[in-house]
């Protein structure tokens, strides 16, 4: 395992399982370099999954704090997974990742990655039936929002594939969705954000691969665009699970480096 560093990780203060202090010190008896916490931000819906706003700033200390206490044995960073609708901006954090967790409507909204059964409620009342009608509007609403805003990490792009491995919901390997998601990542490349390839799914036992999917990995390659290897942690204990068939899958794509937390400066490139 190469990567030794992940900038998705949560926390006690959103749904994560693990108090930030105890991944510190799991990440550092796996030799991690660098470790970047990324709390799911505040927002007004939805809020059992989410940092409180009245928390915030105790969330923020506390990173703070373990950064400046671990310093020269590993670098800290103080991050959030900022969704689209995230109620905070980003300004008083080292990074984020942006990442679209629902679809809405007036008055209501669905979870792409929450339980099926809402989510094909969506599709058959909403899309009539289509459900690449639904895997369209993901897309677009996450490409609007990267390009828009340039983030520093476009988190879990092939998000809608977790609920398709239960309800098959589309054809994966159509030609129709895959220019889709094409058409929507091919934008991201030219906002300068990285790719993260997340293996949050494959801890949790719900794909066998992580996102993005590789026919995605090996357009980004090709058009020149990064990665970076993170495990979207819910639980220390699977601080770095699947990294390796990550770097493996990379490798075969023919990526050489991916980026990572730096342990000098924000960011690091690194050889797979
Ligand atoms: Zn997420
Ligand atoms: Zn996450």
């Amino acid at each position: 395992m190469k990567t030794l560093s992940s900038a998705h990780v949560h926390t006690t203060f959103c749904d994560g399982r693990t108090p930030a202090p105890l991944t510190v010190r799991a990440a550092l008896e796996k030799g991690f370099v660098s470790l970047g916490f990324s709390s799911h931000a505040p927002q007004e819906f939805d809020a059992e999954y989410n940092m409180a706003l009245k928390d915030e700033p105790a969330y923020r200390a506390q990173i703070r704090t373990l950064q400046a206490e671990y310093a020269g044995r590993m670098a800290i960073y103080l991050g959030l997974e900022r969704d689209l609708f995230a109620c905070v901006s980003a300004k008083d954090y080292d990074y984020y990742i942006a990442s679209v967790h629902y679809l809405t409507w007036p008055g209501d909204f669905v979870a792409i990655d929450g339980d099926a059964a809402p989510l094909k409620k969506y599709v058959d009342e909403r899309c009539g039936g289509d459900g690449l009608m639904m895997a369209r509007q993901y897309y677009e609403s996450l490409r609007d929002y990267v390009v828009k805003e340039r983030p520093p990490i476009i988190g879990h792009f092939d998000l809608v594939r977790k609920n398709n491995a239960v309800l098959r919901l589309f054809d994966e390997e159509s030609k129709a969705y895959r220019r889709l998601a094409l058409d929507a990542l091919r934008p991201m490349a030219d906002s300068g954000a990285l790719l993260e390839v997340n293996t949050g799914a494959m801890a949790r036992g719900y794909l066998t691969s992580p996102y993005p999917a590789p026919f995605l990995l090996k357009e980004w390659k090709s058009w020149g665009g990064e990665v970076t290897v993170t495990s979207d942690c819910h639980d220390a204990r699977y601080l770095d699970a699947y990294f390796n068939e990550a770097e493996e899958l990379l490798r075969s794509l023919d990526y050489t480096h991916a980026v990572r937390l730096g342990q000098k400066e924000l960011w690091e490139r690194f050889s797979l």
